[in-house]
C-alpha cells in the first residue's frame, strides 16, 4: 500500500523557491533515505511533509487523503512525526517530560514510556535529568523517543547522525529496525551516503530543489550517485 505520495510539491521562502516539483511515493513499511548536499532542500522537504510549510492540498497525499494544506497539529494527529535537525529538546525539562510532550498530540498506539525505555535503556537511567545534561547521542535518543510517543505511521528523521561519534551513530541506527518492525514507515535525511545506502530500501537524491536520482541502493552505482549528488 502507498502511504505517502507527493505530486509536484514546491516550497518557497518568500520569493526564494527551494523545491521545484518533487514527485515521490513511499510504500507502507519502507525505509527511505534522502541524500543530497547542503542546501539541496532535504530539510525543506521534510518541513513540507509536516505542515510547517504549506502546499496545495493535492501536492501531498497521505494514506489516500489530500493533506498538502493541513496544519502541523493535524498532520501529527494523522500520523506523521518529525525528529528535527539539532534535536530541539526542551532544555529545562527532564528526559521523561520531553518524552511525554511527544504523546500530547498524535495517535493512540503502542508506543509509551516503557517501550521507549526498552528501545533506549539509558534514557530510563537518565529519566530525571534535564535535556541539557545529556550527551549528544542521548539527546538524539530523546528526540527520536519523543517523536515515537505520538505513535506515528511515518517517522521523519533529519540528520540524526550529525555531530555524533561513529559508535553512537551505529547504536542509534541499530535501534531503527525495531521502529519499522512495529509498523512505522521511516524517512531519514542523511548526509552520510554510506549510512543512507546501508539503512534504506530506496534512496532519493536531491540537488538544488529537484530529485536527481531514485532507486534501490543495490541498483545504483557510485558514479550515478556522485553525479546526482554533485551534478558533475
Ligand atoms: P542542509 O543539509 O544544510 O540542512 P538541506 O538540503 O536540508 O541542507 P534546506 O535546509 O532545505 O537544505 O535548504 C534549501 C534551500 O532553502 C537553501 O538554499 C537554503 O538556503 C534555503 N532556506 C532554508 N531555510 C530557509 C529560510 N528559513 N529562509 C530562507 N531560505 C531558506
Amino acid at each position: 500500500m502507498t502511504l505517502l505520495e507527493t505530486h509536484g510539491l514546491t516550497a518557497f521562502y518568500g520569493d526564494f523557491q527551494a523545491l521545484f516539483g518533487i514527485d515521490l511515493a513511499v510504500a507502507e513499511g519502507e525505509t527511505i533515505a534522502i541524500i543530497g548536499a547542503n542546501g539541496a532542500g532535504k530539510t525543506t522537504f521534510l518541513r513540507s511533509l509536516t505542515g510547517l510549510l504549506r502546499n496545495d492540498r493535492a501536492a501531498l497525499v497521505f494514506d489516500g487523503r489530500q493533506i498538502g494544506d493541513a496544519r502541523a497539529d493535524a498532520v501529527v494527529e494523522m500520523g506523521i512525526a518529525m525528529v528535527p535537525e539539532g534535536r530541539k529538546l526542551f532544555p529545562s525539562l527532564s528526559v521523561e517530560e520531553n518524552l511525554l510532550i511527544g504523546a500530547h498530540a498524535g495517535r493512540k498506539g503502542s508506543w509509551d514510556l516503557a517501550r521507549i525505555y526498552d528501545l533506549f535503556p539509558v534514557l530510563q537511567e537518565r529519566r530525571r535529568s534535564p535535556g541539557t545534561a545529556l550527551s549528544g547521542g542521548q539527546q538524539q535518543m530523546v528526540a527520536i523517543g519523543r517523536a515515537l510517543m505520538s505513535n506515528p505511521r511515518l517517522l521523519l528523521c533529519d540528520e540524526i547522525s550529525l555531530g555524533l561519534a561513529p559508535t553512537i551513530i551505529r547504536d542509534i541506527y541499530d535501534s531503527l529496525p525495531q521502529v519499522t518492525k512495529a509498523g512505522c514507515t521511516l524517512m531519514v535525511v542523511e548526509q552520510d551516503i554510506n549510512q543512507a545506502m546501508a539503512v534504506a530500501d530506496r534512496i532519493y537524491c536531491f540537488q538544488e530543489g529537484r530529485v536527481t536520482l531514485e532507486g534501490r541502493p543495490a541498483d545504483l552505482s557510485r558514479e550515478q550517485i556522485r553525479q546526482a549528488y554533485f551534478g558533475v
